[in-house]
């Protein structure tokens, strides 16, 4: 069996503040392998960021281990719903912002901005300003952004959500896609099923709060060509989203519906 990247096991926090505990997550326990692609879904309010901000390294477990393969000195880029993009700075100088405050530029990583930009079909607009891109293309500067960083495992936390439907769908499969191309290993949280469906290798369903891990759901489509859509016209799709309905709807009470 191949080696895990990312290790979990019996992962549990909670929140403490002036009001109290909030438990957020149970002995959560999985494992991904290099280049998966691993959707986290649940419902709302139910620690799947929390589990994200972990694994980032931003909060320590309270008990229970998360362990990276360090011998590639495994590196974790995070992205966010919000593009968080700056608006007095060009596309190009928003994407070396981390090298330049990092005081790594390079002849190597300023030719990498412009093949990534190239390959994201944003080339022509290098000198423009964020709020002169659509909100589809801000998201995937944000993407290069990170990307930048040279990450083994990417964390994306619901970066769909700020879109509407249609440029959801069509960034969605399109950042899949240049995410598969590179290989990374990936880890999205989102509360959409379908888009869950669509891009991932497997789905990890969690519990209501404080979450467990309810459910792996391995996730293999037939495609019958390689247009965007392909992914959510497959066979295999009803059946996998009526799982997922099922094991999500059965966490929510009937009084919070
Ligand atoms: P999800 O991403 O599944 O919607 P979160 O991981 O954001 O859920 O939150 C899990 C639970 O922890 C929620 O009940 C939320 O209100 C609570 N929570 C999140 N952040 C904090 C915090 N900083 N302090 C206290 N409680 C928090």
């Amino acid at each position: 069996m191949k080696q895990p990247i990312l290790q979990c096991q019996n992962v549990c926090f909670s929140y403490h503040n002036l009001k109290g505990e909030t438990s957020a997550l149970t002995n959560i326990s999985f494992q991904i392998t290099k280049g998966e692609f691993v959707s986290i879904v649940g419902p709302s309010g139910c620690g799947k960021s929390t589990l994200l901000s972990l694994i980032a390294g931003l909060n320590m477990p309270e008990s229970g281990t998360i362990t990276l393969d360090r011998s590639e000195n495994t590196k974790i880029g995070y992205m966010l719903q919000q593009d968080h993009l700056l608006e007095w700075r060009t596309i190009y100088q928003n994407i070396m912002l981390g090298p330049e405050i990092n005081q790594t530029i390079t002849p190597e990583n300023e030719k990498l901005a412009l093949t990534l930009l190239n390959d994201y079909g944003l080339a022509r607009f290098q000198d423009k300003k964020p709020g002169e891109l659509s909100g589809g293309m801000k998201q995937r500067v944000a993407l290069i952004r990170t990307m930048m960083l040279n990450p083994q495992i990417l964390l994306l936390d619901e970066p769909f959500s700020a879109l509407d439907y249609q440029t959801r769908l069509m960034v969605s499969a399109d950042i899949g896609r240049i995410i598969r191309k590179a290989g990374i290993t990936t880890i999205l949280v989102t509360h959409d099923l379908s888009e869950a469906i669509a891009l991932s290798d497997r789905i990890l369903i969690l519990s209501k709060r404080p979450a467990t891990i309810k459910k792996e759901l391995p996730i293999t489509l037939t495609l019958a060509d390689d247009s965007l859509l392909a992914a959510r016209n497959a066979p295999e799709f009803p059946n996998y989203f009526s799982v997922l309905w099922k094991e999500i709807s059965d966490e929510y009470d009937t009084e919070n519906r």
